[in-house]
């Protein structure tokens, strides 16, 4: 069988995986960018003034202490920043305490008069004020961009003004280091999705390239594939599942040609038969007898049966599951199957006897249950040897079911084979046996009709002891009657 390929227009898995690994990078560097280069500003000044504020903070709560200096000096140190505490009177204010750790802090140079009014009245509006103040020179100092934040301390009767002085570093530097740094972790990044692509890639999609190749070979009717899954567990169980499915659809197709090979030794030998005598019949006077006439009978009833037995499976398999429910009686069913053997009975000295007491109403297909008790009448009556006899027992069950069993004393079957019997084609003892014509199909036209109906079956065999074959339908409700 060749199959057609769809022009597809999905990716290859590496493709899929390399797009995936490149969308990632793209958003690392671009997380990067965002916040290494563009914010980079922004985000330094506000943890610095955040700083600031929790210094400013300490502060507050030390002023009245007596370790107020090493508090200033710890902070100023520790922040890099210039510290001032002013008192304020009125509209005066004196410095009353420093901490001075950097030359070029502007809090400590210069201070004109406009800016600490500036600076005290902003902190009088909101608790912690803030002012840039841009670079700039006089005679002796430059003063780079500084940040000052003021801030109004209440306590011990006295009104106090703290300032700190913090330098503002410029990050133009710092950013065009990054910008460097980054193109070289664009490029790093890069190599590494190829990298991982490949090898991942080479994990999960080398397996199931290769898997494809074996299962193209499979489906052109190779079964001398393996299936093999790699290193990972969904691959693993994939590879198991189908080194499974082609075990056993070798086993079907093996099974299926040994079916031909039956069937086809099965049709040939009676229609032999029937040709044979047909040609004795018209070319020799006097051998039109009935016993002549009934050999070309009998091999034409094996034909027919050989015939219904595959139809009958063919409409099993072929979904035709629907069961035409009746309500009938399981005994006058044995009855009237056994009427097919009269002359089984009359002409080769077979004797059936039925041990069952009473009715037995069951709801089921009764055709098929009909056919399931032809089946096995057939096959007892078949491997029953030289004892001739056939026994069928029904007795009601413990949890209110008809068992129907079906016993001969032949040859029994060895219980290494038991469990295969019920599997299509399957015939115990390969040698041909003329006198039971079978095609081996019809346990397993038993088994599927039984399991549609969920009955519980099964048989009971010893080699040299004989076969109970036997199943059980659920009784009908009484008050269904
Ligand atoms: P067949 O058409 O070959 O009888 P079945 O499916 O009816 O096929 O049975 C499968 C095999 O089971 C038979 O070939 C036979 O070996 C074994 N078998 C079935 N019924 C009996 C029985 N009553 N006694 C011994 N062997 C049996």
């Amino acid at each position: 069988m060749k199959i057609a390929k769809k022009n597809r227009h999905t990716l290859t898995m590496s493709k899929r995986i390399f797009a995936v690994m490149l969308a990632f990078v793209a958003l690392v560097l671009a997380l990067l960018w965002i916040f290494q280069v563009l914010f980079l500003g922004d985000i330094y000044e506000n943890i610095r003034i955040g700083e600031l504020k929790r210094a400013a903070r300490q502060l507050e709560g030390s002023l009245d202490g007596s370790n107020v200096e090493q508090v200033m000096y710890d902070i100023s140190s520790k922040l890099d920043v210039c510290i001032s505490v002013y008192e304020i009177s009125g509209n005066v204010g004196k410095l009353e305490l420093r901490s001075h750790i950097d030359a070029d802090c502007l809090i400590h140079n210069i201070v004109y008069d406009s800016l600490l009014k500036r600076l005290y009245s902003g902190a009088s509006q909101q608790k912690y004020y803030i002012e840039r103040v841009a670079p700039s020179e006089d005679a002796q100092h430059s003063f780079p961009e500084t940040v000052i934040m003021s801030c109004v301390a209440e306590g011990d009767n006295k009104t106090r003004m703290i300032l700190i002085n913090a330098e503002i570093a410029p990050v133009d530097a710092t950013r065009n280091t990054l910008i460097a740094q980054l193109g070289w972790i664009s490029v790093i990044l890069v190599v590494v999705a190829i990298l991982l692509t490949y090898i991942i890639s080479r994990r999960l999609a080398g397996p199931i390239v290769e898997m494809n190749k074996e299962a193209a070979k499979l489906s052109r009717g190779d079964y001398n594939v393996s299936f093999n899954g790699g290193g990972s567990r969904e691959t693993e169980e994939l590879a198991d599942t189908l080194n499974y499915a082609a075990a056993e659809l070798s086993k079907i197709d093996k099974l299926q040609r040994e079916l031909i090979a039956n069937i086809s030794h099965d049709l040939r030998t009676p229609l032999t038969m029937i040709s044979g005598f047909s040609e004795v019949i018209r070319d020799i006077p006097g051998e039109a007898t009935p016993e002549n006439m009934q050999i070309i009978i009998d091999e034409t009833n094996r034909l027919a049966s050989l015939v219904n037995d595959m139809l009958d499976l063919s409409r099993m398999t072929s979904g035709n599951k629907a069961l035409n429910i009746e309500r009938f009686d399981m005994r006058e069913l044995v009855r009237e199957t056994l009427t097919r053997y009269t002359k089984l009975k009359e002409r080769d000295g077979y004797s059936f006897t039925v041990d069952s007491d009473r009715e037995f109403f069951v709801n089921a297909d009764k055709n098929r249950i009909l056919q399931v008790l032809y089946n096995l009448i057939n096959n007892a009556v078949n491997y029953c040897g030289d004892d001739k006899t056939v026994m069928i027992r029904q007795f009601e069950t413990a949890d209110g079911a008809v068992r129907t069993e079906i016993i001969d004393h032949g040859a029994g079957i060895a219980e290494s084979e038991l469990p295969m019997i019920w599997d299509r084609y399957y015939r115990a003892n390969d040698f041909h046996r003329r006198a039971a014509i079978g095609t081996g199909l019809g346990l397993s036209i038993v088994k599927s009709i039984l399991e549609l109906h969920g009955a519980r079956y099964g048989v009971i065999s010893k080699e040299g002891v004989g076969s109970t074959f036997y199943f059980e339908l659920p009784l009908a409700q009484i008050d269904a009657e």
